[in-house]
């Protein structure tokens, strides 16, 4: 690693008993030690920008992630505190102005809700679209999107150990029931997976799953060693626990019992995998973090890494290359690096699809074959996962090589098709095709189904 973190506990700390889970949001951010050192100015638009979008960052993340001497440009700063220039100018004056009136909090909030809905709060269709339904009703708290994988969000999950600035979910934290994506029904989701055979993958997510007590994540693990869910042969677990609280795995009370869950879903023939979010190697530089990493890979679960590329936080090749070759290390598998979904602090985050693609290929050009497994530049869009295989030229037009990942139709899947380059575009509605056609391959293919659904 290029630098030390300061380090106050490591994984000595599971020797001499569990670490606190102590958090900062809204309420008490002032209180954030290392604070102190930024201005009245920068801590007014910290607040300013938390009464926006969510705020939620623990103690292990400020002590030992951050690398206060690098404040601002810390990436892990940057990944958890809030920036005056993720809203946009009139945005952040018009919350300004209501926070240094004197508008009673109802005041407060009803600006807030205005500024969040120019945010384009629920991108790819994920409210209505993706929404299952069985016998007849809406599924709520799942999505079924693409074929083999379910996605699941348990109700308890809905919150994580701490909130990333850019998290394109940031909707289902900031209170609004009707934005939430959530489920308490544990059987619901069996029943549906019964009926479903064509579904090999349960991808449990949130917020994140592993702020749930063990005890209520087997509710919904367990049952799948039923005999008549052998077709779910997959359990994926989306999280951010490996990095903003490892504790979860080492020393919390019941961290040895999830690990026993793990261990049991794995012997029984099904394949478990975390799919870890990293964005940056320096979440790979506590002794606690490997700690967890390490008891994780004993039960047999793989850990998948994946995140996106994020202007301010790791917008350079060669972080990523670290980051890839540290997982192989760890023994991670490297996964996806998707592009900064067309939601919330977007502005602040984006990065244009062809720096996108340079990035991408130049961390490439540094690992070795097995730090290449990760698949990318992604975005999840409406009509699929696409991803940016290059750009090149063909008979003197300059394009964009795209392919499908995931399809809302399989057939989709693989296929190449092309853009004209845009030296700006940052998203794949922005892209036209090339060549002079008038729309894409899939494009009359998923207005039908819009309007099917919508039917
Ligand atoms: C990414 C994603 C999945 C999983 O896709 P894989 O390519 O199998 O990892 C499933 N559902 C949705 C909605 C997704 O965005």
């Amino acid at each position: 690693m290029s630098r030390t973190l300061p380090l106050q506990a490591s994984a000595v700390e599971t020797s001499t008993g569990p670490r606190r889970f102590h958090v900062y949001t809204l309420r008490n951010m002032h209180e954030i030690p290392g604070l102190e050192r930024m201005s009245a100015e920068e801590r007014f638009a910290m607040q300013v920008v938390a009464n926006v979008l969510p705020f939620r960052v623990n103690e292990y993340v400020i002590n030992e992630l951050i690398d206060w001497e690098q404040v601002p440009d810390d990436p892990i700063y940057q990944l958890t505190i809030p920036q005056r220039d993720m809203l946009a100018p009139e945005s952040f004056n018009r919350m300004a102005d209501v926070l240094r009136g004197d508008a009673d909090r109802a005041e407060v909030q009803r600006v807030a809700r205005e500024i969040r809905g120019e945010l384009n709060p629920h991108p790819a269709g994920q409210m209505d679209l993706n929404v299952p339904e069985f016998e007849g009703e809406k599924v709520e708290g799942m999505q079924h999107k693409y074929r083999e994988t379910v996605l699941f969000f348990p109700s308890q999950g809905q919150v994580c150990h701490s909130y990333c600035t850019f998290c394109f979910r940031w909707a289902q934290f900031v209170g609004d029931k009707e934005l939430r994506f959530a489920s308490n029904e544990a059987d619901t989701l069996i029943e549906y997976l019964r009926t479903h055979h064509e579904v090999s993958d349960l991808l449990m997510t949130g917020g994140d799953p592993m702020v749930m007590k063990t005890r209520n994540l087997a509710q919904y693990l367990e049952p799948l060693l039923a005999a008549d869910l052998d077709h779910v042969q997959t359990v994926r677990i989306g999280t951010k626990a490996l990095t903003f609280w490892p504790y979860r795995f080492v020393s919390d009370k019941d961290a040895d019992d999830l690990l026993r869950l793990l261990e049991k879903l794995v012997r029984a023939g099904k394949h478990v995998a975390l799919m870890a979010h990293y964005n940056h190697p320096n979440e790979l530089a506590t002794p606690i973090a490997e700690e967890a990493i390490r008891r994780v890979r004993a039960t047999g679960a793989e850990i998948r890494a994946q995140g996106p590329l994020l202007n301010h936080i790791n917008n350079d090749a060669g972080a990523w290359a670290t980051l890839w070759r540290r997982q192989v290390q760890l023994g991670i598998i490297p996964y996806y690096m998707f592009v900064e979904r067309d939601t919330g602090a977007r502005r602040y985050f984006e990065v244009p699809l062809a720096r996108a693609w340079d990035v991408y290929r130049s961390a490439m050009q540094q690992v070795s074959g097995l730090g290449r497994t990760a698949r990318g530049p992604s975005m999840s869009a409406d009509p699929g996962k696409v991803e940016i295989q290059g750009v090149t030229e063909i008979h003197g037009e300059k394009v964009f090589v795209l392919r499908f990942i995931q399809g809302r139709n399989p057939d989709w899947v693989q296929r190449p098709f092309f853009a004209q380059y845009d030296p700006q575009a940052t998203w794949l509605n922005q892209l036209k095709p090339a060549f002079g056609e008038k729309e894409f391959f899939f494009e009359e293919e998923y207005r039908r189904m819009l309007a099917a659904k919508q039917a």
